[in-house]
């Protein structure tokens, strides 16, 4: 059995594959701030048991996190995590390969390989969740950056006057449009037209053929894909390509990617 984790600011969520996108088990719960990596191994342990599904044969992590080349979470303001050396304690617990990865290159995965983008050679996957995270698909394939660190779209900064965010910036784009700003400060501050803003500077850059956004945070008040479209023109290139905005269809492709990296197809 294949297990493929979400480990998200504010969800974890679980599930077990047999073989292909099938899953056999699933499990959501919101996660407990001051989760530490022990009781998230505790947690796998305990659905393991109840599955009854025995040792897993790998596991596939997506993460809120910048992760190093030996799956170690070098840094995650959205978990309170900082050189967790994930992989190898999941591998230690459970006897079994792990393979851990960006949440934002996990979805963008999926969708380079079997959601809205296949077929696609580029296009740009924003996560709008706890945070926003981003990944870019160039040639079909997830560019993760020099040092695996493209994926902090949330950091933009919109505005260099405005409030102090956690990265230690001013007015980034994840201090209004995020879930978590968003659950605090409900319709404050122009999260739509910020969000316009740095796609808008996302496509004068890059003129990707599509965009993709996911995320629990969609589903906030404050979120409507129609303005969303019609604001960004106003902030890009006006010579670039205007490319389609959609949803991902996939409920959590960042699950969805986190199986791929099982299979070790990301
Ligand atoms: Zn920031």
């Amino acid at each position: 059995m294949r297990y493929a984790i979400d480990l998200g600011g504010t969800h974890v969520r679980v599930a077990a594959a047999q073989s292909g996108c099938e899953w056999r088990h699933q499990h959501s719960s919101r996660r407990t701030p001051g989760m530490t990596p022990a009781d998230f191994i505790d947690l796998l342990a305990r659905l393991s048991r109840e599955w009854g599904t025995g040792q897993p044969q790998t596991i596939g992590v997506s993460a809120a996190a910048v992760v190093d080349d030996d799956g170690c979470l070098v840094a995650s303001e959205n978990l309170g995590w900082k050189d967790v050396p994930l992989r190898r304690l999941l591998s230690d617990a459970f006897s079994c390969k792990v393979l851990v990865e960006t949440d934002v290159f996990c979805g963008a995965a999926y969708e380079a390989s079997l959601g809205a983008a296949a077929g696609t050679q580029s296009a740009f996957y924003i996560g709008i969740g706890t945070g926003v995270g981003h990944a870019l698909i160039l040639n079909g394939q997830v560019w993760r950056g020099a040092r695996r660190g493209a994926n902090a779209f949330g950091h933009t900064v919109i505005d260099p006057a405005g409030e102090r965010c956690y990265c230690g910036h001013r007015g980034c784009l994840c201090s209004t449009a995020s879930g978590l700003a968003q659950a605090d400060r409900p319709g404050e501050d122009f999260p739509l037209q910020h969000l316009a803003q740095a796609i808008g500077n996302a496509i004068t850059l890059v003129e990707p053929e599509l965009i993709i956004l996911a995320g629990g945070a969609l589903n906030q008040p404050w979120f409507d894909i129609v303005r969303l479209a019609e604001l960004i023109p106003d902030f890009s290139y006006p010579a670039a390509f205007q490319p389609q905005l959609v949803r991902s269809e996939a409920a959590d492709p960042n699950l969805c990617g986190a199986l791929l990296l099982s299979m070790e197809q990301l």
